[in-house]
């Protein structure tokens, strides 16, 4: 990689707590990028509502061509009540999340869900399953299945109405999906764990066909198959025996909205949404490629605590850690900043998400001070 490499950022901070845990995310990049001699030139940009209200749109073009011009995009989360009484396609998310995915093929959508050990206790599951934390990565297809196929309408025959939605994969969607998958397990614990319905679905068994083809050019990750119902018991019943799971659009919504709410809280979980490979390597022990990608918190706006200063920004800068993974193939900067996330979270610091009476309670701007001062 060239080391004078300026790479730009275009920073889509958003709405609610979208602008606090943003402002942290930048603050420990920043960081990162002081320690690792990495060059990042931000380009804040307007969505969402806070674009609704400034130029009438939730995705204005001018931000659209700046995410072009960029090399990956931070995103805040966007969204609230003042824009609920909007058309449903005028509002923040889907008038701008979902045409961001679709004009850069964010195909891979990747949900880390992780209990620290020191934070089992805002795990719903029981302690003796929890104990001493875990690490699940879901990787999801985004942009195929059930959600896109065509065609897709609600008609009426003899009086009556019926819906119909078309699930239709093509090889080469469930072939790169699969690669990503097997990429991101190179760099963990080479455990994958593919999600079907083959039982049923004729989705099904071409899925996990095309699942086993990939995996002969991965002879060290171990892959095994599971339906998805047996696969939402699993989780649930022993988090700890999973590293990765791969499942298509459908299933992997469900599935990776399960691992949230067993992780804790949503202040802790980022996510990537990556498109195809840009060339470059990740810098991982065994060299996956970089992706363009969008890096995000799994959660929302939270409007019930916007403006406070009380949002956990951990979502926000373990999405920045992912953006250097993936988009700048620098895991050594993006392994940094996740060992800061846990050293702080071993200190004793604590937003209020995830309090305990014998931890030390902090804001989004001291909790995002700490972590970058431990880098
Ligand atoms: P939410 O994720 O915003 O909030 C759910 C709960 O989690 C709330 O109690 C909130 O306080 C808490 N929470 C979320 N992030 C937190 C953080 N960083 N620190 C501490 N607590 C946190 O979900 P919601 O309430 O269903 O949605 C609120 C708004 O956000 C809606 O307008 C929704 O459309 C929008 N939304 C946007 C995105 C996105 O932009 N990607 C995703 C989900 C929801």
């Amino acid at each position: 990689m060239n080391s004078e490499q300026t790479f730009r950022i275009a920073v889509l901070a958003g709405d609610g707590i979208g602008p606090e845990v943003m402002a942290e995310g930048l603050r420990v990049l920043e960081a990162a990028a002081k320690k690792f001699s990495i060059s990042f030139e931000f380009d804040h940009q307007l969505v969402g509502g806070a674009a609704i209200d400034a130029v009438g749109r939730a995705l204005p073009a001018e931000t659209l061509a700046a995410c072009e011009q960029a090399d990956a995009i931070l995103f805040g989360s966007v969204g609230g009540p003042k824009w609920e009484s909007l058309p449903a396609n005028e509002q923040p998310e889907r008038a701008a999340l979902l045409p961001l995915r679709k004009h850069f093929g964010l195909f891979a959508n990747l949900r880390p869900a992780i209990c620290l050990p020191e934070l089992t206790h805002a795990s719903p599951l029981h302690p003796r399953l929890v104990e001493g934390g875990f690490d699940v990565l879901c990787v999801r297809e985004l942009t195929g299945g059930l959600y896109f196929g065509e065609p897709k309408y609600i008609k009426s025959e003899n009086g009556e109405d019926f819906a119909v939605d078309t699930m239709i994969y093509w090889e080469s969607e469930i072939r790169r999906i699969a690669k990503v998958a097997f990429e991101a397990a190179r760099n963990r614990r080479k455990e994958i764990t593919s999600i079907d319905k083959a039982n049923v679905l004729q989705n099904g068994i071409l899925w996990r066909r095309v699942i086993n083809e990939v995996s002969r050019d991965y002879p060290d990750v171990t892959l095994k198959h599971l339906y998805v119902d047996n696969a939402a018991m699993q989780l649930i019943k022993n988090p700890k025996a999973f590293d990765v799971i791969l499942a298509e659009n459908l299933f992997g919504d469900i599935l990776s909205d399960e691992m949230a709410m067993i992780a804790g809280s949503l202040g802790m979980l980022p996510s990537a949404s990556l498109g195809e490979s840009t060339g470059g390597s990740t810098g991982g022990p065994t060299g996956g490629t970089t992706r363009f990608g969008m890096f995000e918190p799994s959660g929302g706006t939270a409007p019930d605590i916007a403006g406070q200063g009380i949002a956990n920004p951990i979502a926000q800068i373990l999405s920045c850690a992912m953006m250097l993974r993936f988009s700048i193939g620098r895991a050594d900067a993006a392994e940094a900043i996740e060992n800061a996330v846990r050293a702080v979270i071993s200190s004793g610091l604590r937003t209020g998400d995830i309090h305990t009476p014998e931890a030390r309670l902090v804001g989004t701007a001291e909790m995002g001070a700490a972590i970058a001062a431990q880098i």
